[in-house]
C-alpha cells in the first residue's frame, strides 16, 4: 500500500476513535432522558397551600430589536408549548422607535407578556428595564448613577445582565441575572460541546445542552456579597435570540431547503425557567408579577431535569411565617428554615454565601438558626448523575433574617 494511502487509513482510524467517548456520551444523554421520564411519576405534592407557582422565561428577543430573527409566532408556540406563564421580552432599544411598545405584550392565551427593554448606560453598564418606556434611548446616554435615578423615579426595575462585565455594584440595582443562558454557552468548551451535539443534539437537543450546564460561581458570589446588606433579586436569564443556525437555498417566502436552527424558542425555554410566588388569592397580571420579581418571591428551576414547581422555602418565627425574598426578624428565639422540593434530592443552605447545612436524599428539610444573614438554599439532583451533582437543579433568592 502506498504511504499516502497509509497516512489517509491511519487518520481515518483516528477520527473513528475519537468519536467513541462521544457516542458513549450519546448513550448517557439516553439514559438521562428516561431517568427524568421516570421522575415524573414520583413528583411529591407541594406542601404549600397559599401561594401558586407561576413560571416563566425572562430576557428573550425578537427580530424587533436586532440580533435574532425570531418572529412572534415561533415566539408563542415556544410559550404555548412550554406551558408558561409569563416571558419576558427585552428587545434592543432603537434610535427610532420604542421597541418595548411594540414587542409582544399582555395575554396571548395563557401566557402573560411584559414588554421590557435591554440597555447599556453610559458607563457600559448593562441592564435588563422591566418594563420599558420611551425616552429609555436618552436617558441610556448618562452614566449608571444618573441612569438609575431616572429609571427608579419612572418606578422601574433594573436587572443588572452580564454580571461578569457589570462595575458599578455600589449603585441602586434591584437584581442580577445569575444564571445566563447565553454567558453559559459561550463557556461550553467547542472541542468537547460540539461533537457530543453532533451525536446527541437531534435526538436530546435541551439535555445535551444541560450536561454542558456549569454552576455560576463568579455571579453567585457577586450576589451572595451584596445581599449580604440589601435586597436583592436573583433570576436566570435565557437571553433567548432564535438566531443560532444555518439555512440553504431559501427564497423570500421564508421556504429554505435545509433550515437548522439550534436555539429555537420552545427548545430555549424548556432549559432554565424563573418561577414567582403570589397568593393564591392575588390575580397575576403585569403589577403583580413585577412586585414579585422586585421582592425576589422568585427561584430559579432548570425544569428541563425535572418540574421544579412546588419548591418551597419559608421561615417561621414565633409570631409569622415569611417566604422567599422576605425579611423575617429573629427577636429573641430562633427562627426555623423549611424547604421542600418536589423530588428526593439534596439541600444546600447557605447563610451569606457560606454553606451551613447539607442534607441527604429527602424531599424537605427544617434547619433552626440564631443568627442573622441573608439564607438562600440550592438543591441538587444527585440521582440524574454528574454533573448534576456539581450542577443546582433549583436555586432560590434568600429569606433575610434580621
Ligand atoms: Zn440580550
Amino acid at each position: 500500500m502506498k504511504l499516502w494511502k497509509k497516512i489517509c487509513l491511519g487518520l481515518i482510524g483516528v477520527v473513528v476513535l475519537l468519536q467513541i467517548p462521544f457516542i458513549y456520551n450519546r448513550w448517557q444523554t439516553g439514559n438521562l432522558a428516561e431517568k427524568i421520564s421516570s421522575l415524573k411519576s414520583q413528583k411529591a405534592k407541594s406542601t404549600n397551600q397559599e401561594y401558586k407557582d407561576y413560571r416563566g422565561i425572562i430576557h428573550v428577543h425578537t427580530s424587533l430589536g436586532g440580533h435574532s430573527t425570531g418572529n412572534f409566532d415561533e415566539l408563542l408556540v415556544g410559550a404555548e408549548k412550554n406551558q408558561l406563564d409569563f416571558v419576558v421580552m427585552t428587545e434592543h432599544v432603537s434610535e427610532f422607535y420604542d421597541t418595548s411598545a411594540l414587542t409582544l405584550r399582555g395575554f396571548y392565551k395563557d401566557t402573560l407578556f411584559v414588554g421590557g427593554s435591554e440597555t447599556s448606560t453610559k458607563s457600559d453598564d448593562r441592564f435588563l428595564i422591566l418594563d420599558g418606556f420611551p425616552k429609555l434611548t436618552v436617558v441610556n446616554k448618562l452614566d449608571t448613577k444618573e441612569f438609575l435615578y431616572e429609571i427608579k423615579s419612572r418606578n422601574r426595575l433594573a436587572f443588572v445582565t452580564y454580571p461578569s462585565r457589570f462595575k458599578s455594584w455600589d449603585e441602586k440595582i434591584d437584581g442580577i441575572e445569575v444564571f445566563s443562558l447565553h454567558t453559559n454557552s459561550k463557556g461550553m468548551n467547542p472541542f468537547t460541546f460540539l461533537p457530543d451535539a453532533l451525536w446527541s443534539y437531534r435526538a436530546y437537543p435541551g439535555l445535551t445542552l444541560a450536561r454542558h450546564f456549569s454552576r455560576p460561581e463568579k455571579s453567585l458570589k457577586k450576589f451572595d456579597e451584596l445581599s449580604k446588606t440589601r435586597r436583592l433579586t436573583l433570576f436566570a436569564g435565557s437571553d433567548a435570540h432564535s438566531n443560532l443556525g444555518f439555512h440553504l437555498f431559501g427564497d423570500d417566502a421564508n421556504n429554505k431547503f435545509i433550515n437548522l436552527k439550534f436555539d429555537r424558542y420552545e427548545m430555549v425555554f424548556r432549559l432554565v425557567q424563573t418561577h414567582i410566588l403570589l397568593p393564591q388569592n392575588e390575580n397575576f397580571n403585569k403589577d403583580s408579577l413585577l412586585k414579585a420579581l422586585k421582592n425576589g418571591n422568585t427561584f430559579i428551576g432548570f425544569d428541563v431535569l425535572s418540574d421544579t414547581s412546588g419548591f418551597w422555602f419559608s421561615a417561621q418565627n414565633q409570631d409569622e411565617t415569611k417566604i422567599i425574598g422576605e425579611e423575617i426578624l429573629l427577636e429573641d428565639g430562633e427562627i426555623n428554615l423549611k424547604a421542600n422540593a418536589p423530588q428526593v434530592s439534596r439541600f444546600l443552605l447557605f447563610k451569606n454565601g457560606e454553606k451551613v447545612f447539607e442534607s441527604g436524599k429527602t424531599t424537605e428539610i427544617n434547619f433552626k438558626v440564631k443568627e442573622k444573614g441573608a439564607y438562600r438554599i440550592e438543591v441538587y439532583l444527585d440521582s440524574l448523575g454528574s454533573p448534576f451533582d456539581k450542577m443546582p437543579w433549583i436555586i432560590s433568592n434568600p429569606i433575610y433574617v434580621r
